[in-house]
């Protein structure tokens, strides 16, 4: 059911992406029978940056016996490809429109099979206000389509957007931005293309260009133009002790990571083992480094934590690699400055480290320079008037915005929210690790749990 007649909710969850829609389907799982859920998204549910591609190129980081949207019944997403499909492989990459259908099954199951009331607002949020609390319905959300809303309890769940062009390019048409999947379908097979930024969204538009056919040279400019590395072939479990290893401090934790690595290599194991040891600690890890040393890792060690965190299936890492040995693709470590239109080609100014700058030229730019982390360049009406208002601060670093423990939200003057919440990417600043489904079905759960049976 759709309406956008004013309505009151006990919960209201602002975006529909995959956070939203695991926190909904765990509030209709428990919720009593006069409960109103909300849940607001314009677009399609669970199609947001990550899971609205329909190019079957773009596949999941995460092999389908990963994916499973709740902790209790890990093989989930793999029984859903099962019922589906006839069959399913845990260790297949699936492509990620699979997921976003999976999630809108669970979704309409979950709907069917509860006994509270749910309602699904196809608008935008662009307000969000806390009322005076008399009546117990606290919260006023204002839609882009003019209707107001009053719910007693709101998840802020708006998810990845893309970053802003980080260069001068007075608007040029031909510079798109990596999601940008229809503008994407213009290029011509022998155009020459340069790709800003090296992270899995530089990998979708590179399999997306290769899966069309694309001969022209592809271009990749990014700092410092390190690629996602692999999976392991082999999974292996190595024991890293957590408590001694989160006591150091970052050097020292750096060293660390780098003699284990040695020893793994030195007796035929995979590094990745040692990541995925880490995995499940990220959140004590990060907690657990001073202010100045979590700066430190922002300005020094990110770009090399997130190559090997965020690892890409070894066949994908298979074709860059030739991609690369046969000169269709080129990876420069720089920073582009402009991209300027002239009439038949796009010049682009490169400053490289020791070189100066460059000027390439090419038909089009892409900007996969990835999401918006900074919580004042937020392109979201409803984030940035929850900033301007004070009901939300900043998170530490400038990233997302503050939250405590639970996920409630921290207001300017440092109170904390008993009615607001987050889930997922605006939790990075605290948590660093929380966009990933693990941690995002982990979080809903709680959430809901907590919504529901601690009044
Ligand atoms: C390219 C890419 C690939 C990824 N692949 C994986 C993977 O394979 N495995 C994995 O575990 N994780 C992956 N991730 C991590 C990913 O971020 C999460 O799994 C997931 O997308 C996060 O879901 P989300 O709901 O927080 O955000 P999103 O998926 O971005 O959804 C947010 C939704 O909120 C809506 N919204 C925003 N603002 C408003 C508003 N004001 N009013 C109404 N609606 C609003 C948006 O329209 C959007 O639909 C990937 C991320 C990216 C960017």
């Amino acid at each position: 059911m759709t309406s956008t007649q004013d309505q009151d909710f006990d919960y209201a969850i602002v975006g529909g992406g995959a956070a939203g829609t695991i926190l909904a389907i765990r509030l209709l799982q428990d919720a009593p029978k006069d409960a109103r859920i909300a849940l607001i998204e314009a677009g399609e549910l669970g199609r947001g940056v990550a899971y609205g591609s329909d190019n079957p190129a773009h596949v999941l980081n995460v092999p389908a016996g990963g994916m499973s949207m709740f902790a209790e019944r890990p093989n989930d997403f793999v029984d859903f490809l099962i019922n589906r499909d006839g069959g399913a492989d845990p260790a297949a990459f699936m492509p990620r429109r699979d997921y976003a259908a999976y999630l809108a099954q669970r979704l309409s199951e979950a709907r069917t099979a509860s006994q509270a009331q749910f309602l699904q607002l196809r608008s935008h949020v662009l307000r969000v206000m806390p009322q005076g609390d008399d009546d117990g319905v606290a919260l006023t959300l204002t839609l882009a389509d003019g209707s107001q809303h009053r719910a007693k309890r709101v998840a802020l769940t708006p998810g990845n957007r893309p970053r802003k062009t980080p260069f001068d390019n007075d608007g040029d048409p031909r510079v798109l931005s990596a999601w940008d999947h229809a503008g994407l379908e213009q290029l011509r097979r022998d155009d020459q293309v340069v790709v800003v930024g090296s992270g899995l969204s530089m990998v979708d538009v590179v399999l997306g260009l290769q899966a069309r056919g694309h001969q022209g040279g592809i271009t990749v400019v990014s700092r410092h133009g390190l690629l996602p590395l692999p999976h392991a072939a082999k999974k292996q479990a190595v024991d890293v002790d957590i408590a001694s290893f989160a006591a150091q401090g970052l050097r020292q934790r750096v060293r660390t990571l780098r003699t284990i690595a040695r020893r793994l290599d030195a007796q035929d194991q995979p590094w990745q083992s040692l990541m995925d040891a880490l995995r499940h600690h990220v959140r004590e890890l990060w907690q657990s480094l001073s202010d100045v040393d979590q700066r430190r890792f922002l300005r020094h060690v990110v770009r090399y934590w997130d190559v090997h965190r965020h690892r890409i299936p070894r066949e994908v890492s298979t074709r860059l690699r030739s991609l690369q040995e046969s000169g269709a693709l080129q990876v420069i470590p720089g920073r582009v400055k402009a991209a300027m239109g002239r009439q038949d080609h796009l010049s682009i100014e490169v400053a490289q480290r020791l070189i100066g700058s460059e000027i390439l030229q090419a038909d089009w730019v892409v900007n996969a320079t990835g999401i918006e982390t900074r919580a004042l360049h937020f392109p979201n009406p409803m984030l940035q008037q929850l900033l301007e208002d004070g009901h939300a601060r900043p998170g530490p670093h400038g990233l997302g915005i503050d939250t405590n423990e639970a996920g409630d939200v921290i207001d300017a003057s440092g109170a904390t929210s008993a009615r607001l919440a987050a889930i997922g990417s605006l939790r990075l600043g605290n948590l660093w690790e929380t966009t990933a489904v693990p941690d995002l079905r982990e979080d809903a759960a709680r959430l809901a749990k907590r919504w529901l049976f601690q009044a």
